[in-house]
């Protein structure tokens, strides 16, 4: 496996279940050559954001001192659209979103099948509609932020394995994500391919869908490999499931960060 990191890490200072140094040791016992932490930031009626960002940003700071020797550490954010955090305080940004914004009111796709199902309510039951609304306003946020890297693009298939409503399996809403997609690429980020769900047992397969992947490929994207752990034991979560998938595909690259930059390694 090529794959010695991971940039997309939560922890107890947002809905993680493990505190940074547990994760650290973890990330070192697995022989990880760095590891970066990406707190989740968002609007104020956000119930798993960083709750104390100074006391977040010292603990990494910390740890990155205390374990200089060992391994290299990021302090990252996971930023949601449009709720922005200082980014020079931050080593890199992944952008994300998270919500759907109707008539004012925001509704999460993501926290779980219910209210995944409320998001396409407030749309008239339309869940082509829905999407179009939520890649949109998406969109709008990458174009503005030009994050560092851009999270699970197609996170509203979150629930399609598991959903009556199966969006991946309609062609009009894979026109739609497609369409969304096109315009992100311009954006230039590097794109993640994110096993999140996986590890939380909602999805066989990472983000985003094949068909988007292809297209990645086709335009000559950048991507890399994040699991969006919520815990010490699921950093490297089908980490070879998603080098497998990329070589199948055509891509012989992935980014990474190394000593602070972002470089590109070959998938052998
Ligand atoms: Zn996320
Ligand atoms: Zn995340």
């Amino acid at each position: 496996m090529v794959t010695d990191s991971n940039f997309h890490t939560h922890t107890t200072y947002c809905d993680g279940k493990s505190t940074p140094e547990e994760v650290v040791l973890s990330a070192i016992e697995k022989g990880f050559r760095a590891i970066g932490f990406s707190g989740h930031s968002g609007p104020g009626f956000c119930t798993y954001k960083i709750r104390d960002l100074s006391a977040y940003k010292n603990e990494i700071n910390a740890l990155k001192k205390k374990y200089k020797n060992e391994i290299e550490i990021y302090l990252g954010v996971e930023e949601e659209a449009l709720s922005y955090l200082n980014r020079e305080e931050f080593d890199y940004i992944i952008g994300a979103s998270h919500y759907v914004e109707k008539n004012g009111e925001y509704y999460p796709v993501d926290s779980n099948i219910e209210k995944f199902n409320k998001c396409i309510e407030v749309f008239g039951g339309d869940y082509l509609k829905f999407s179009e609304a939520y890649f949109e306003r998406y969109l709008t946020y990458l174009k503005i932020r030009k994050p560092d890297i851009i999270a699970h693009f197609d996170l509203v298939t979150k629930f399609d394995e598991k959903n009556s409503i199966a969006l991946g399996k309609d062609p009009k809403y894979r026109e739609i994500a497609m369409k969304y997609l096109k315009g992100a690429v311009n954006v230039g980020s590097v794109f993640e391919m994110n096993t999140g769900a996986i590890s939380r047992g909602y999805r066989k397969t990472p983000y985003p869908s094949m068909e988007l992947l292809y297209e990645l490929k086709r335009s000559d994207s950048k991507i890399m490999i994040n699991s969006d752990s919520h815990h010490r034991d699921t950093i490297a979560e089908s980490f070879e499931l998603c080098e497998d998938i990329l070589k199948d595909i055509g891509f012989q690259f992935i980014y990474t960060i190394k000593k602070g930059e972002f470089v590109k390694v070959p998938l052998k």
